[in-house]
């Protein structure tokens, strides 16, 4: 038996009993929601929030307007008022993008921790996602983006240097490579990655922005200019995925082509995302990391949302844990008809 509700809605995840919503879809005006990043599918124009401040930042540029921000350091126990005694919350580094962060939330004797997206690799742009708290939690809502066992990623390192062999060949080939990755994270690790390998790089207006936010944070990126056509052939070029058949690629002479995601590893990718090339760099936990995290854990309940929240929470209950999805996606695939698998993949790759 659990004291603390939690519901999935239409707006969102819902902490009914304390007035709290966790990365609600939907703009909430009267109570507070947590934003664990600024993803745009984690983002709304909210009331008021509750968040790290380096996703205060990206959420200011992204969303514009105003709204009440309560920033919080990584492993700081706040609490904050609501009816039945109100509740505790700490934030703790997801290793997800850089200023990710998992919500660990106590309240009437029970413990939940909702991850948002996360990873445990250590990455090349964002804090290191720790083990989780020392003491466990009661109930557990993790993201299961790749919660199937075919998605297991390399080594980061190594397909880091897949990506720059595939540059240097483009290059000696007479071609611009040009790297697809999302504007908030996945492009600033693939620039950190580029680091001393010498190769010039320009980065689409979009991404351009957002490493300079990295870099008002504190971050430090090796050398990079803002995209200018006329002088793009002969460099590495940082775009986000929409402009993967964008039609000034063809003005700048012959071009190879790549994303850098982790639905690389599935075969249709490279032609669903009109590429020559995929690597599968990701900034989410493959299916051994989210089994990792769990067993750290050992919660006494796991909720699972996001990608195939189904079949990791089966994968789970063979483990002996209490599990189920609570995930929307689910719901939104059946109405829709259509088979998980497609709509993990649509001609824009989805942020991963
Ligand atoms: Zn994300």
């Amino acid at each position: 038996v659990f004291a603390l509700e939690i519901q999935m809605t239409s707006a969102g995840l819902h902490l009914p009993q304390l007035g709290l919503w966790l990365d609600p879809r939907r703009a909430q005006r009267s109570e507070p929601a947590f934003v664990s990043h600024a993803h745009s599918d984690h983002t709304a124009p909210h009331r008021e929030v509750i968040l790290t401040e380096a996703t205060a930042r990206f959420m200011r540029h992204r969303l514009g307007g105003k709204r009440v921000e309560q920033i919080l350091p990584f492993a700081e126990r706040r609490h904050f008022a609501a009816p039945g005694g109100g509740f505790h919350l700490t934030l703790l580094p997801a290793g997800h993008i850089f200023g990710s962060a998992m919500s660990f939330i106590e309240a009437r004797g029970e413990s939940v921790l909702y991850t948002g997206d996360f990873k445990l690799r250590p990455g090349l742009c964002a804090e290191v996602c720790e083990s989780a708290p020392a003491h466990g939690c009661d109930t557990l809502i993790m993201e299961t983006t790749f919660g199937r066992p075919k998605y297991r990623f390399p080594p980061a390192a190594e397909v880091m240097a897949q990506i720059m062999r595939f540059c240097r060949e483009a290059l000696d080939a007479g071609a611009t490579p040009v790297l697809m990755a999302y504007s908030l994270g996945k492009s600033q690790e693939l620039l950190r990655g580029l680091a001393g390998t010498g190769l010039p790089v320009m980065l689409e207006k979009t991404i351009h922005k957002i490493t300079r936010i990295h870099e008002g944070l504190g971050l430090t990126f090796p050398a990079y200019g803002l995209l200018d056509l006329a002088a793009a052939a002969g460099k590495v070029l940082l775009v986000s995925p929409q402009q993967a058949r964008a039609p000034w690629l063809g003005e700048i002479g012959p071009v190879r082509t790549a994303v850098a995601t982790g639905w690389a590893l599935d075969s249709s990718c490279r032609y669903r995302s009109g590429v020559d090339a995929a690597f599968p760099l990701s900034d989410h936990a493959d299916f051994d990391e989210l089994i990792e995290f769990v067993e750290r854990l050992r919660p006494r309940r796991v909720l699972t949302l996001h990608g195939f929240a189904a079949d990791f929470a089966a994968t789970l209950r063979e483990l002996g844990f209490d599990a189920r999805a609570i995930s929307e996606d689910e719901q939104l695939t059946l109405s829709l008809g259509l088979k998980p698998e497609r709509r993990q993949l649509p001609d824009l790759l989805p942020e991963a």
